[in-house]
């Protein structure tokens, strides 16, 4: 996708306004975070489903719905953290608790979009934020990170050898909204600080390196408009897709790693997973439930080796499965 000067990003939608692609659990109403997330947002857009929910088939089931005969599910990972000691298996000691080592593990699970279903209830609306309510918890957010910030100026900017944000002031902008999005895309580059989550910010505008940090602003943003309802211009950095192209191209893991970024961006500065109300359960009859139930192979729950990566199960055309080996 991101070849073809468009990426999954890079939608824009208005504050306020439903934000459209970010992927949820029907069941639990929880986003999905990181790269499954924008996995699942490309899946969307390539398969052409309306719906953002997506459940498994036994989910689908216990919500009285059921997939459409044919249809084939997304392939996911799940990392699950596993704890290894090292060497002897002496109880109780510290010593030993400090060998300990983490492993993740990737279990792999299929989820099918609420387009392939039948008999799901209708997505019920997310809460939407008034415009006070919006503006409180971002300028919270701002004034939470400590990181300093400079009104002036025309160019917003985060300066790492000051730790200083520069950003116009808010009547300079169209929106206060926008002059959120633009203060917190900022605050992004601010939490690579060193003496924050410690990121390269010593590329100059043009390297490598500054263009991966934007890739994680970007990716940042993206997922703030959604979350804190502040809306999304995914053409402000369209300038930096080329660079993009080539960083993806040189290292398709990349995007992984810019979204895995992202997501500790998030966690870093408090900003909540996104979340939308629950789908609720239909009743249907048993002898509706008994006809489905044979049509599909069960959810696959098997173990993968750590370097595998996910594989759409369902691919429409040799480009659409270039597009997602390309970007994962
Ligand atoms: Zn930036």
């Amino acid at each position: 996708m991101i070849e073809e000067n468009r990426a999954p990003w890079q939608p824009t939608w208005s504050a306020g306004e439903a934000a459209g692609g970010m992927p949820y659990n029907a069941v639990s109403g929880k986003g999905y975070s990181g790269a499954n997330a924008l996995y699942l947002s490309m899946a969307k857009v390539l398969n052409g489903y309306a719906d953002d929910r997506w459940l498994t088939f036994k989910q689908a089931q216990d919500l009285g719905a059921n997939i459409r005969k044919g249809e084939r599910g997304t392939t996911l990972p799940k990392w699950l953290e596993l704890a290894e000691k090292d060497g002897a298996q002496d109880k109780g000691s510290d010593k030993n608790d400090d060998k300990k080592q983490k492993r993740m593990v990737p279990i792999l699970f299929t989820v099918f979009n609420a387009d392939q279903c039948e008999g799901l209830a209708p997505a019920p609306q997310r809460k939407q934020l008034t415009e006070m309510e919006r503006h409180e918890q971002c300028e919270k957010l701002l004034a939470d990170s400590g990181v300093e910030i400079v009104y002036a100026g025309t160019q917003p900017c985060y300066i790492p050898g000051w730790d200083r944000i520069i950003v116009p002031k808010r009547e300079d902008f169209a929106k206060i909204d926008l002059f959120y999005s633009v203060a917190l895309h900022e605050l992004g580059h601010a939490s690579g600080h060193k003496s924050r989550l410690d990121r390269d910010l010593s590329g100059k505008f043009g390297s490598e390196s500054y263009a991966r940090e934007e890739l994680n602003a970007e990716i940042f943003s993206f997922m703030v408009g959604q979350r804190l309802q502040i809306g999304h211009d995914g053409a402000q950095h369209a300038a930096y897709l080329q660079h993009w192209v080539k960083i993806v191209r040189d290292d398709p893991k990349a995007i992984l790693t810019a979204c895995r970024n992202a997501e500790k961006m998030c966690d870093f500065l408090g900003i909540a997973k996104y979340e939308h109300e629950a789908t609720p359960k239909v009743e249907r009859t048993q002898e509706q439930a008994n006809a489905h139930t044979a049509t599909h192979d069960q959810e696959r729950v098997v173990a993968i080796p750590a370097n595998a990566r996910p594989v759409p199960a369902r691919q429409r055309g040799q480009d659409r499965a270039q597009d997602f080996g390309m970007a994962m």
